[in-house]
């Protein structure tokens, strides 16, 4: 019997699944068509550009073995590619021969026949002009697990993360959400967890993204293009996918929605999502409900302010690195009073190890003085709970007790929902937290007390005096 494009594909398919996952040739190979057989040729039409770039990653091996044992050792596969979405779609055809060239995510011309606007798969990362899918994973080398010094406040955070290099997407992490205040090494951790996969399984996809681009790329393809589906796609091919400062997505819906598809895709594959905030969950704002709840599906850990122990070693190893040395008593100095931030950590004994240089002279305690009090000046002055709740109950000519009490009184409870408003404002607490602190109130409650304050501040004139008075006593 004269072999037929649909018998040789079918004997393909035959020995296909029997390799692989039921699941995968379902969505894999379900789908194609066989289409015609000229010589040792087999035409296939998969359903999108981004399909067939699948096959060729995934299954080009696989492919190859079955063709070669129907049609010879000459066979060569051409993809037919109905293109998706697109007006007069059955004439458009992309044809492509995978066989003879290529190389892995190499760049291959594709012969498109389609007359005009030939749909492309948006890779927002590839250099325009070279087709092909190599993706730069954008991670920074600089920031590794080596230099990324352990201590009480990250160990959590550190092993997770240490646990998802070793077996990413295959450890209940997935995802891992690190968060923490500004300046304690989301972003360096999420690069370091980057890095470590990609020298442990250099054939893995990792790409690093700050929220803020992901958005910026979002809105591109949505105005530009109208092809979402490919900036969709292009995400979804992604092994290990890194999106930092995920709270910037707080009410931009659309891009919420996209990553939310995005997220579904990666986590059902076992695709490894890492996701760094400013916010712990229950406080982000403006994002769907739906999201937040997967954004907690794996393990959220936090990265707290270091301790002294930790921010000598910090300094040290930044000494280190650099090869200077300096004095016991203002490694101390720094360390005891740079608290809550190691960007300025850093950036301190950066300006110490300058001053030093430039004036070649040793550093001493009161240059060291000088430049921290420039540092700590710069930062919002660290206020605690319990001294703004000091000092709103003072302002308001009322105790703490009352301040906290569950009356309704209109002013003690206008006084309350101030204290809170300055507790969000002024320092790093969660509305959890603050909430607990101040008589026992959950976050919604001082989430609504912020919305208030903001609220009566430009409705209500004497109220924002308050707020006026109480902001430069508590900056003093
Ligand atoms: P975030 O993203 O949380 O604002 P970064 O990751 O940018 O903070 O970290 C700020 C600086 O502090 C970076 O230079 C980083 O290398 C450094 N840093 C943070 N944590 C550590 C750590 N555990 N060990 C060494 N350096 C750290
Ligand atoms: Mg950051």
């Amino acid at each position: 019997m004269a072999k037929t494009a649909e018998t040789v594909w079918n004997n393909c398919l035959k020995f296909i699944e029997d390799n692989i996952s039921p699941q995968a040739y379902k969505t894999w190979f379900e789908p194609v068509l066989a289409v015609k057989l000229q010589d040792q040729s087999l035409s296939i039409q998969v359903p999108s550009k981004f399909f067939y770039e699948w096959l060729e990653e995934h299954y080009f091996n696989l492919l190859k073995v079955a063709l070669t044992k129907e049609i010879g050792k000459g066979a060569k596969l051409l993809y037919i590619i109905k293109m998706e979405n697109r007006a007069g779609s059955s004439q458009s055809f992309t044809e492509k021969i995978p066989s003879s060239h290529r190389g892995k995510v190499s760049s291959q011309d594709v012969n498109m026949k389609v007359t005009s606007k030939s749909p492309e798969l948006k890779n927002p990362f590839v250099i325009p002009g070279i087709r092909n899918l190599k993706i730069d994973s954008q991670l920074n080398a600089n920031y590794n697990f080596d230099n990324f010094l352990e201590g009480e406040s990250n160990r959590l955070a550190r092993s997770a993360g240490k646990a998802i290099a070793n077996k990413p997407g295959g450890t209940s992490f997935n995802p891992l959400l690190v968060f923490g205040g500004s300046g304690l090494g989301k972003t360096h951790l999420a690069h370091a967890i980057g890095v470590d996969i990609k020298e442990k399984y250099p054939d893995k996809t990792v790409l690093y993204i700050s929220a803020e681009k992901f958005t910026q790329q979002y809105i591109d393809s949505a105005i530009k293009r109208k092809n979402l589906n490919d900036f969709i796609h292009f995400y979804q091919l992604i092994d290990v996918l890194i999106v930092d400062d995920i709270q910037l997505l707080s009410g931009k819906m659309k891009t919420q929605e996209a990553f939310f598809h995005i997220f579904n895709h990666l986590h059902q594959n076992g695709k490894q999502v890492i996701l760094t905030s400013d916010k712990a969950p229950v406080d982000m704002q403006e994002i769907e409900q739906r999201l937040l709840s997967r954004f907690k599906w794996g393990l959220s850990a936090e990265l707290q302010v270091p301790d002294y122990y930790t921010r000598r070693k910090i300094i040290e190893s930044k000494l280190y690195r650099d090869g200077v040395e300096m004095p016991e008593d203002i490694i101390d100095y720094v360390a005891k009073n740079i608290k809550s931030n190691i960007r300025e950590l850093e950036g301190a004994i950066i300006s110490l190890i300058a001053h030093s240089s430039f004036s070649k002279t040793e550093v001493d305690i009161e240059l060291a003085q000088k430049i921290v009090s420039n540092f700590v000046r710069k930062t919002k002055k660290d206020v605690s709970i319990d001294q703004i709740q000091k000092t709103v109950s003072e302002y308001f000519n009322m105790d703490i007790e009352t301040l906290q009490s569950k009356t309704r009184k209109r002013h003690i409870v206008q006084a309350r929902q101030i204290a809170m408003y300055f507790a969000k404002k002024m320092t790093k607490s969660s509305l959890a937290s603050i909430g607990k602190q101040i008589g026992s109130r959950d976050h919604a409650t001082v989430l609504h007390a912020c919305k208030t304050v903001d609220n009566l501040q430009s409705t209500d004139k004497e109220f924002k005096k308050y707020v006026e008075d109480l902001t430069s006593k508590l900056k003093n």
